[in-house]
């Protein structure tokens, strides 16, 4: 069935060629890799999916902003505009400029955790719990168990369950747990949105617990516009309305820049609390840079400002999400097993569904991710066993999820891209029967997903 889609708003001023390899090539770079799509180059990738993180296309308006660079080493104007722009679009009063989110997460753990503490979130993120984990906190997952059912359709699919944070508070105590983490969307969940309803309940249970509310905002702009679409009451609010709203639930946030600012690298720490900004701005100036740059250039900081405006237009919002819906709608359709409902940033496939016959420690989602690339060039990325990596005793983490994420870059491709990995990921689902497991042939010691390597099992 022919498939409607909203054009882009946009047109195309430079253009980016891609390479275009032969199956033999590919296979060459695929043994050489090590199966393990991160280890591809890049130029030997048709369309990379393998992230949305950073890989976004920038504006006229923000290269015309790289020229107005103000390379000070303090006071550049250029933080001017940048604080300017997170206190009008996100509403925090302070911010620290850093090189990336994780610089972020970095500051926010030293100068909350303490040993022995605990960080409820829904759903962990790589970086953010290995951050908590270094200060000597402990993740504890408080998501909804909707979020761990991929076929399950809940709208809101990435909210937080009262019940197990109150259980959690009831167990270690308040004064256990500096802050809630809240990622707005959930990354590995699929990029599902957490309801205004929902960020409402939880700053009312944390505040009466003396507890901060910390939101993990990276992709916070897609989940304003899921709020918009689903929620109701929220219809006739624009996206910037929403946003400042979600945010008035929080009392900072830790941002990657390089996801809903529409930027290439940075990020920052927003926060209320003035004595918490200013131990913020003591370990800033250790780890990143001057407070008025953290780890961004002035030009950079010019870029991030423009492209948080950018990010609130209903225009770009709304192409984007439904091109990623567009890729999903045209897979499930086929058949492919795809978590439900698609989410804001990326189109999840069910590895476990796909290759039902390779058992999960046998890796079927990095196979999965190895045979797109080998059909046509496509480059994806695992999140399932290997991504979840192994607990304090060395076992491996057995994720429910077992799943190959294919992740749109912001303002990259087209809709011919989208046909063309629909295409090949049907092709591979009616050849799915032949398919057989991987090996781990190396393994280094942590976040081991980005450098391990893999051979096919006989
Ligand atoms: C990317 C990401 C981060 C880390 O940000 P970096 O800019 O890559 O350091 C944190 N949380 C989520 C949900 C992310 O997607």
């Amino acid at each position: 069935m022919e498939k409607k889609y909203v054009a882009e708003p946009y047109k195309i001023k430079v253009v980016e060629p891609i390479a275009v390899t032969s199956r033999a090539q590919r296979e060459e770079v695929i043994k050489k890799a090590g199966y393990n799509t991160f280890l591809i180059n890049s130029s030997d990738v048709y369309i990379d999916l393998l992230t949305d993180s950073g890989t976004t296309a920038m504006s006229d308006n923000q290269w015309a902003g790289i020229m107005m660079g103000d390379e000070a080493y303090a006071g550049s104007k250029n933080f001017m505009k940048l604080q300017e722009a997170v206190r009008e679009v996100y509403g925090f009063k302070y911010i620290v400029p850093t090189h990336q989110g994780r610089g972020a997460e970095n500051i926010l753990s030293q100068i909350t955790i303490k040993e022995g503490d605990y960080i409820p979130g829904n759903m962990y993120f790589t970086t953010t719990r290995a951050h908590q984990e270094m200060n000597g906190g402990t993740f504890v997952d408080v998501i909804i168990d909707e979020a761990h059912d991929s076929a399950n359709e809940n709208p809101f699919k990435g909210n937080i369950d009262l019940k197990k944070f109150e259980n959690l508070i009831d167990e270690v105590g308040a004064d256990k747990i500096p802050y809630i983490c809240v990622a707005v969307t959930v990354n590995l969940a699929g990029g599902q949105p957490v309801s205004m309803k929902n960020l409402k309940e939880v700053s009312k249970l944390a505040k009466e617990n003396g507890i901060m509310v910390m939101y993990d905002a990276t992709r916070c702009v897609e989940n304003a516009y899921f709020i918009k679409e689903r929620e109701e009451g929220y219809q006739d609010k624009s996206i910037a309305e929403i946003l400042k709203e979600m945010m008035s639930y929080a009392d900072g946030c830790t941002m990657s820049g390089k996801k809903d600012c529409l930027v290439n690298i940075g990020g920052f720490l927003a926060i209320n609390d003035e004595k918490l900004y200013q131990k913020a701005t003591q370990l800033v100036v250790v780890y990143e840079g001057m407070p008025s740059y953290g780890g961004m250039s002035g030009r950079d900081m010019e870029a991030m400002a423009r492209g948080i405006y950018e990010s609130v237009d209903y225009n770009y919002i709304h192409h984007r999400i439904t091109q990623c819906r567009y890729l999903g709608d045209k897979l499930s359709d086929a058949g492919i097993p795809i978590v439900k409902p698609v989410g804001g940033h990326a189109v999840f496939l069910d590895a476990k569904q796909f290759y039902p016959h390779i058992p999960q420690d046998e890796f079927p989602a990095q196979m999965l991710a190895a045979q797109l690339y080998l059909k046509s060039g496509v480059r994806s990325m695992e999140r399932g066993i290997i991504s979840a990596g192994r607990d304090k005793d060395g076992n491996n983490y057995h994720p429910k999820l077992e799943l190959v994420r294919l992740t749109i870059p912001r303002r990259v491709y087209t809709y011919a891209h989208m046909d063309v990995v629909a295409d090949s990921i049907i092709d591979l689902y009616k050849e799915r029967d032949k398919v057989k497991g991987l090996k781990m042939v190396y393994e280094p010691p942590v976040l081991r997903f980005f450098t391990a390597r893999f051979e096919p099992l006989k």
